[in-house]
């Protein structure tokens, strides 16, 4: 078995930080702050507009302010208080895999995918994704242009306890802010110096916890990302293990990303034995109320589906899989994921020939399904395998 290092609570990169964040605050919030500071009625806006727009690090970076302002905002206790890269871990695909040190000494993991993981491409549900291949085409003649997917956490840990996932092994410690699930975007974008509008930037909401069980958080963060930093929403998705009320909540929000259902099995039974959370919500309960979703022209909602050797990957699988889909009456499409092994997880991975039979069969059967590139499984960055592991 592979050595697996584990967390290290007295890594020296990671310390407390008793300060209170600006970043994570909307306009109205920092309004109410800036209220006691008597300033010009503009001053929140520039603030806010350094936070997302400009993503600066510190205050000092605000040369907008007036140096006295600056001075009395750290007086008064506030920092940017962004989240900090406190380890890298580099893969020999490209791959980069972070241990991200949130102010309390807690921390999460965040990847920066270079070119995606196909995940969120090809499928005809990124609306853009033609015409921004021809962008593409014509931009990286003249600048550096780039494509990055970067994965997102929204919990320390998770409680969904999912069989085949690592992150599941932690048990939940605590939600994230929403400052602390945007400002892990904004840590690895400033890392990349990344410029939002040159550079194409997607982002998954797939990486430890639940983001429906840290719902308002979650969306508070959506909304800064939208709103302040100015990644459009179509180009981030958001995967539930099935959290029924969340998903009933997220059909009636008016900005939201698209909506990726970790499904993983074809009926109940099997689905039960590998997510225990099944019990609570039944696949037709889920999918009744992800048909309450109004989708946007040429969106799909997308079902991902871990594949693990002998458990649901046989034939009779995708069969079924492709009957209960079409049925379902849902604009759908399937991503396959090969399972990534990790220590203590009772599975095996399927064989290429299962895998590809097994995505065979769906596309005869008329399900659009695509097979997700792994993306740093010699880094544990790979779906299922964050841990908050160093090396
Ligand atoms: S797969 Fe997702 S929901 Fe399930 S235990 Fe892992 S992190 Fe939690």
């Amino acid at each position: 078995m592979t050595s697996f290092p584990q967390f290290d609570q007295n890594s020296p990169a990671i310390v407390e930080n008793t300060m209170m964040p600006l970043f994570g605050v909307e306009l109205q919030q920092l309004e109410e702050i800036i209220k006691s500071f008597t300033l010009e009625s503009y001053r929140p806006r520039q603030i806010w507009h350094a936070l997302y727009k400009k993503r600066v690090s510190t205050l000092e970076e605000i040369t907008s302010l007036p140096l006295s302002v600056r001075n009395r905002l750290t007086a008064a206790g506030y920092s940017i208080g962004l989240p900090k890269i406190a380890q890298t871990f580099k893969s020999s695909d490209g791959t980069e895999r972070y241990l991200i040190a949130c102010g309390d000494g807690e921390t999460v993991e965040t990847v920066w995918m270079p070119n995606g993981d196909d995940g969120e491409m090809g499928d005809g549900s990124d609306a853009d994704s033609e015409e921004a291949a021809a962008q593409s085409a014509t931009l990286s003649e003249t600048l550096p242009y780039r494509r990055a997917t970067i994965c997102v956490s929204s919990q320390v840990g998770c409680a969904v306890n999912c069989h085949f996932c690592l992150t599941a092994k932690l048990g939940v410690r605590r939600n994230l802010t929403a400052g602390e699930i945007a400002g892990q975007v904004v840590a690895v974008l400033n890392r990349h110096q990344a410029r939002i509008g040159r550079d194409r930037i997607n982002l998954v909401f797939m990486g430890m916890g639940e983001p429906f069980l840290n719902y308002d958080n979650f969306m508070a963060a959506v909304h800064l990302l939208v709103e302040g930093v100015g990644i459009p929403e179509s180009r981030m998705t958001v995967s539930t293990s099935g959290i029924l009320p969340g998903i009933e909540r997220f059909a009636m929000e008016k900005l939201r990303p698209k909506l990726a259902l970790s499904l993983n099995a074809p009926n109940d039974t099997i689905r039960e034995a590998m997510m225990p959370i099944t019990r609570k919500w039944k696949i037709a309960d889920l999918l009744a109320a992800m048909r309450a979703i109004p989708l946007r022209p040429r969106e799909r909602v997308t079902f991902e589906y871990v594949l693990l050797g002998g458990v649901n990957d046989r034939r009779e699988d995708a069969r079924e899989l492709a009957t209960l889909l079409r049925g379902s009456d849902l604009q759908a499409k399937v991503n396959l994921i090969v399972w990534n092994p990790g220590p203590e997880i009772p599975y095996r991975m399927p064989t290429p020939e299962d895998v590809a039979a097994f995505q065979k069969q769906l596309i005869a059967s008329g399900v659009p399904a695509f097979l997700r590139r792994p993306r740093g499984r010699d880094i544990y960055a790979a779906c299922g395998q964050l841990k908050r592991t160093l090396e």
